[in-house]
């Protein structure tokens, strides 16, 4: 098959869909790799290395979406890429559709068959594909909550790790899943003090068993949360309902009582957020300050470490690359239910429910 990686065109996005060493499984497979010249620049990939891994290199998006049996990219192809899909085509990317009637409009009407990263599923009913971002905001969270501590940066100058002799810093992570979980890892390898609180006794019971004594679990309810927060040097926000707004979990009246410099990093602003103040920041300017509490709201966090991310990524979108090569789609998905789940557009028809139902399609 002849598979394509364009260079992403959405504002920001350093990702790409396609690494070098992705492209030379897919040419020891005995397939045909294009990539557009420099869509690796983002993440430190040149031109060079794609075609010592025995890609193609071309110029502008244009031969891919042409010529490409399968446009594997990052995020939602947007308007002016859209255009260019065709009958027939294969497109394996992040996709969103539930809340973008344009861009499902225009998929149907290019006839492309539409397979979307967030809805592949795994076999205990995850998102393998969604995971990887999770992983990395979640880590990620820490670093820009102990950058965000710092004097210099509005922060009530608090080392999170401590010296000998100095107590560490208090890090409170609502939410033990994906997000939560590897923040507390992080803040554990620092030397913090770390507290985590979810809602779910298994969630509890995970993290409880895993980190032992160098992390403290405790249930999520008000009065739980307001004596956590309001103690905190740094508070993550790593909570989900799938399918719903986050809840506000600190509240306005909590930031009053909170101390002076502490730091919320809120990973479910994408949710909306779970701070009552929050609201969503760039990497340009990822901070603000509200009652002297530094909030830091970026609602694309991996996108910071385009490198970290995009090895992240096609470290759970290659192998069934692989496989929809190898197979073709058809038998792929057939052979494959969890693949067949991420499906969403199949030549004019939406082929996924909840898109469907939301958008008024016929499913
Ligand atoms: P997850 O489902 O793995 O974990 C969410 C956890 O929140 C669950 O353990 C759940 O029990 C817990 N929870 C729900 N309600 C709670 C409450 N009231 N109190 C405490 N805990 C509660 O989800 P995840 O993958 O960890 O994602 C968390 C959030 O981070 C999502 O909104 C996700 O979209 C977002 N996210 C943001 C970025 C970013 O760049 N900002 C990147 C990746 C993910």
């Amino acid at each position: 098959m002849r598979i394509g990686s364009p260079k992403e065109i959405k504002n920001h996005e350093y990702r790409v869909g396609l690494t070098p060493e992705s492209a030379k499984e897919l040419v020891m497979q005995g397939h045909e790799v294009w990539i557009e010249t420099q869509a690796g620049a983002g993440i430190d990939a040149n031109d060079d290395q794609y075609v010592a891994a025995g890609a193609k290199i071309v110029d502008g998006p244009d031969p891919i979406f042409a010529e490409c049996e399968m446009v594997v990219k990052v995020k939602e192809p947007q308007s002016v890429e859209r255009k260019k899909l065709r009958e027939g085509q294969i497109l394996y990317t992040y996709l969103h559709l539930a809340p973008d009637a344009d861009q499902t409009k225009e998929l149907l009407d290019s006839g492309v068959t539409a397979i979307a990263y967030e809805t592949v599923t795994g076999p205990r009913g995850q998102l393998p594909l969604l995971k990887p971002m999770s992983q990395v905001a979640g880590r990620m969270s820490v670093q820009a909550g102990a950058s965000a501590l710092e004097k210099a940066h509005g922060g009530r100058g608090v080392l999170l790790g401590g010296v000998p002799g100095v107590m560490p810093g208090k890090v409170v992570v609502i939410g033990g899943g994906v997000v939560g979980f590897n923040a507390a890892q992080m803040a554990v390898g620092l030397g913090a003090d770390v507290t985590i609180l979810d809602r779910d006794p298994e969630v509890l019971e995970k993290v409880g068993t895993h980190f032992e004594a160098r992390a403290s679990t405790r249930f999520s309810n008000a009065a739980n949360l307001y004596d956590a927060v309001t103690n905190a040097d740094l508070v993550i926000g790593a909570v989900l309902i799938p399918g719903a707004a986050a809840p506000k979990l600190v509240t306005r009246d909590t930031l009053r009582d909170m101390q002076k410099g502490a730091v919320l990093v809120d990973v479910a602003i994408d949710q909306g957020g779970c701070f009552e103040t929050s609201k969503p920041t760039t990497h340009a300017d990822p901070t603000y300050v509200i009652d002297d509490v530094v909030h830091y709201c970026v609602a694309n966090m991996p996108g910071a470490v385009a490198r970290t991310s995009t090895y992240a990524l096609n470290n759970v979108t290659l192998p069934h690359a692989l496989r929809i090569a190898r197979m073709g789609w058809k038998d792929a998905l057939a052979a494959d239910p969890h693949l067949a789940e991420g499906l969403n557009v199949h030549r004019g028809e939406v082929t996924y429910e909840a898109v469907a139902t939301e958008l008024g399609y016929d499913y």
